[in-house]
């Protein structure tokens, strides 16, 4: 099995500044790092290369997406604020989401490894491939920048793949615990792409990715959202992949899965209250490699998110990458085994509840 990934240091200089975690410095709390920084993107990377499995991945050089590119997806209003802000040096995409100088050329950089990783899946050049790609992007709307997105590194590539190399259904499977809502708005009337997204219940964006947010017009039924209870843990999110995801990838029938991959679904994150753990985000990984070898030639590609767990970020990814390649380093998760045994970690009615609504809406995928 061969592997990419895309990765490049620049991706660790996208400046968001020195925040209280995600709100602007003030006299109240002495200003610390925002929860978007660098660390778990690089203790991540400096895991795959302590752990030798850097050796067994076909690295994938990125480059800097194209105006036009990105253009398939957002506004020229947008792209050109983002721009503006970067040469200006300090400002902020929307709310809570600041960027500094160069920041501009970094994102077209992730976009662009987005882009590098599908074409390289796409060619046959790998099996699979995981971008590790900074800053992040499925909040980001055509529009709006937000969340800690500047761009939509997965639907950029998703356009690419559609428009240079003829690809027609693809789906995406998104774990972060934050609802994928700009992924959603993107394709939301458009049949051509199945949206998943499995995320804490209302956590950000408030008030969105309900059950009812199904897609509209042409994308009716080609939009699920899965809102897990918090605490939701290894279990919930297997019976939500039994349930729903993986019947309704058979249903759709993909050419390429794409996961917005992030690890802040973590029992021990920051910025979510659920409870995955490593070995949990391997089994969610083997069940998508799986279904992607039935369904689409193995043809899958993973865009990295959140996670702000400077100590398990890199657990998680190197669990999943691990899946992906098919080799084990043999490196231990010590918390892995610990969270195991926490409560609640196997699938709980509540969860279960919210999983056979979100069931239901596999049928509506024509
Ligand atoms: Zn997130």
């Amino acid at each position: 099995m061969a592997t990419g990934f895309v990765f490049h240091e620049l991706y660790l200089w996208h400046n968001t500044w020195n925040w209280n975690q995600v709100f602007p410095p003030s006299l109240t709390v002495q200003p610390g790092t925002h929860a978007e920084n660098p660390e778990t993107k690089r203790r991540l990377r400096n895991l795959l290369e302590v752990s030798g499995i850097l050796d067994h991945l076909v690295t994938i050089k990125p480059r800097r997406a194209t105006v036009e590119e990105l253009s398939r997806v957002h506004t020229p209003a947008h792209i050109a604020k983002i721009r503006e802000i970067s040469d200006r040096g300090y400002g902020d995409a929307s709310s809570l989401t600041p960027l500094g100088a160069g920041s501009y050329e970094i994102a077209l950089l992730a976009a662009g490894g987005a882009i590098k990783a599908m074409e390289a899946v796409i060619t046959g050049e790998v099996d699979n491939a995981y971008a590790l790609i900074r800053p992040p992007g499925h909040h980001a709307t055509a529009d709006v920048g937000m969340g800690f997105c500047l761009f939509s590194n997965a639907a950029i590539a998703i356009r690419h793949a559609q428009q240079l190399h003829g690809l027609t259904r693809i789906a995406t499977v998104d774990w972060d615990v934050h609802h994928g809502n700009g992924t959603q708005a993107i394709f939301y009337d458009d049949p051509s792409v199945l949206s998943i997204s499995l995320h804490q219940d209302n956590l950000f964006p408030v008030n969105s990715g309900a059950i009812a947010e199904n897609g509209e017009g042409k994308g009716k039924g080609f939009n699920i959202n899965v809102p897990l209870p918090p605490g939701s843990g290894p279990g919930a999110y297997a019976a939500a992949f039994e349930r729903v995801v993986l019947p309704a990838l058979t249903r759709f029938k993909p050419e390429l899965i794409v996961v917005p991959s992030g690890f802040d679904a973590s029992g021990v994150d920051p910025m979510g209250r659920m409870l995955m753990n490593s070995s949990g985000y391997r089994r969610l990984a083997r069940m998508l490699l799986d279904a992607a070898r039935e369904l689409c030639g193995g043809r899958l590609v993973m865009t990295h998110e959140g996670g702000y767990s400077e100590m398990y970020v890199p657990y998680c990814g190197l669990a999943v990458i691990e899946e992906l390649c098919g080799h084990r380093t043999g490196v231990e998760d010590p918390w892995d085994q610990l969270m195991g045994q926490w409560g609640g970690m196997s699938a709980q009615p509540h969860q279960t509840a919210i999983i056979d609504q979100a069931a239901e809406l596999v049928k509506n995928i024509n």
